[in-house]
């Protein structure tokens, strides 16, 4: 049995990512950058106005106040997306509209507010500072400066932002496929009628929900009886892909068969048991079909068991696998007990939790019983509260962290 930091050492440590394709920008959200971005020239690409109003020379205004403004005349106008290569002149102003370029000889921006115009002169009443209201060129980036990181998963801004630099494609790792298998002879799909003793495939839909949220392509492989030559064959298909998942069997039951027979199949098992409360008899391997490595995650059958051990050890893994340079886990966050917990044993406990904001603070509850069988826990629960190994019983008001689900 070990300990669950030494677990996730342990995955993140043995997953390399999958290969990188050329894809381009628009197809990229959530895809993992698989080259560092320079970038190609300096943005913003021009001096430009931050705000609706008059390009002055600011010595021009030094003197301006409400009771005696500086009178400009007007060059002109310059909405954005027009361009001047005339210089402005001392004691002339000209209109801008944010995004509009400073025309030359300008060096900063008095805001409408500031200002009233007619006729084609301009009265300004207050002096503004040299920059004021202009965006420079290259504040954002300058051209050969590192823009975006290899191994970061591409967010609408960062997409966005290989826009703004005119860049239209970029190497990302593929996406990776995972196998997903569930075992049980009890557990039959959702078109069936269970028959007695019998119950419905709930943890398909739990991991290929998980899955699809990390990025990941699910390939599901179904449900596998707990027998040993029909659970070979199906593993065996299921390590032809960049992952697998399984669900169920792993624990020390008499019909609980996947670690044995992962290790028939060549998987070198890695970690079996963690010293953790849900999901103890998680297994981890790494499989090597064609001398390729594939993650095996082995997960317990329990539908509380499953997500948790997903969420905590096998979410970092596939971000490995994904190319993410160094997975982090979840921000933790602290937050007051707003009842008392009971704990005796030695293991780090993962309790489904309410939180809410309380005052300058943030309060969390249980979802009630923890047993790792009522998914309804998970349903209800916005965090996981995380108590750590030598952590014993607590009281209302001890202060616990906790991980946002
Ligand atoms: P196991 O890990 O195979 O010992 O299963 C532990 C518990 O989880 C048992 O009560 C199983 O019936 C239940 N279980 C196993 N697989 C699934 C599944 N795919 N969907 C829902 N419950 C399951
Ligand atoms: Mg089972």
């Amino acid at each position: 049995m070990i300990r669950a930091d030494e677990g996730r050492r342990i995955i993140t440590g043995s997953i390399t990512p999958v290969a990188a394709e050329t894809c381009v920008i628009g197809d990229c959200l959530g895809r993992v950058l698989a080259a560092d971005i320079p970038a190609p020239r300096d943005l913003p690409p021009f001096d430009n106005s931050s705000m609706d109003g008059f390009a002055v020379r600011a010595e021009d205004i030094t003197k301006a106040t409400r009771e005696s403004p500086v009178h400009l005349k007007l060059a002109g106008e310059l909405p954005a997306g027009k361009w001047t290569a005339e210089t402005l002149r001392p004691g002339f102003a000209m209109h801008v509209m944010t995004g509009a370029p400073i025309p030359p000889g300008a060096d900063a921006v008095a805001e409408q507010e500031l200002t009233e115009s007619e006729n084609g002169n301009v009265r300004i009443f207050s002096p503004v500072a040299r920059g004021r209201n202009v965006r420079r060129k290259g504040e954002s980036l300058n051209a050969g400066a590192l823009a975006l990181r290899k191994g970061v998963r591409l967010s609408p801004a960062s997409v966005g932002s290989l826009a703004a630099m005119g860049i239209k494609q970029v190497s990302v790792y593929r996406r990776p496929v995972a196998a997903l298998l569930c075992t049980g002879n009890e557990v039959v799909d959702l078109d069936r009628a269970p028959g007695p003793g019998q119950i419905w495939n709930s943890n398909a839909f739990t991991l290929r929900g998980v899955l699809q949220n990390c990025g990941i392509r699910v390939v599901d492989l179904g449900i596998v009886a707990d027998e040993k030559e029909q659970l070979a064959a199906r593993l065996r298909e299921a390590l032809t892909h960049d992952a697998v998942i399984t669900s169920g069997g792993v624990s020390v039951g008499k019909y609980d068969l996947v670690p044995d027979v992962l290790k028939s199949l060549g998987v070198e098992i890695k970690f079996w048991k963690l010293n953790i409360k849900p999901g103890m008899p998680m297994a981890f391997g790494i499989g090597t079909p064609d001398s390729r490595p594939v993650p095996v995650f082995a997960l317990p059958g329990n539908p509380v068991s499953t997500l948790v051990t997903f969420d905590q050890f096998v979410r970092p893994g596939l971000e490995k696998l994904s190319g993410v340079e160094s997975p982090e886990p979840r921000l933790r966050i602290k937050a007051a007990l707003e009842e008392p917990i009971q704990k005796k044993d030695g293991k780090r406990h993962f309790i489904r939790g309410i939180a809410r904001n309380a005052g300058d603070g943030i309060v969390v509850t249980t979802t009630g019983t923890q047993s790792s069988g009522v998914l309804m826990s998970l349903v209800k629960a916005n965090c996981l509260i995380i108590l750590p190994e030598e952590s014993g019983s607590l009281n209302k008001g001890d202060v616990v962290e906790i991980e946002m689900l």
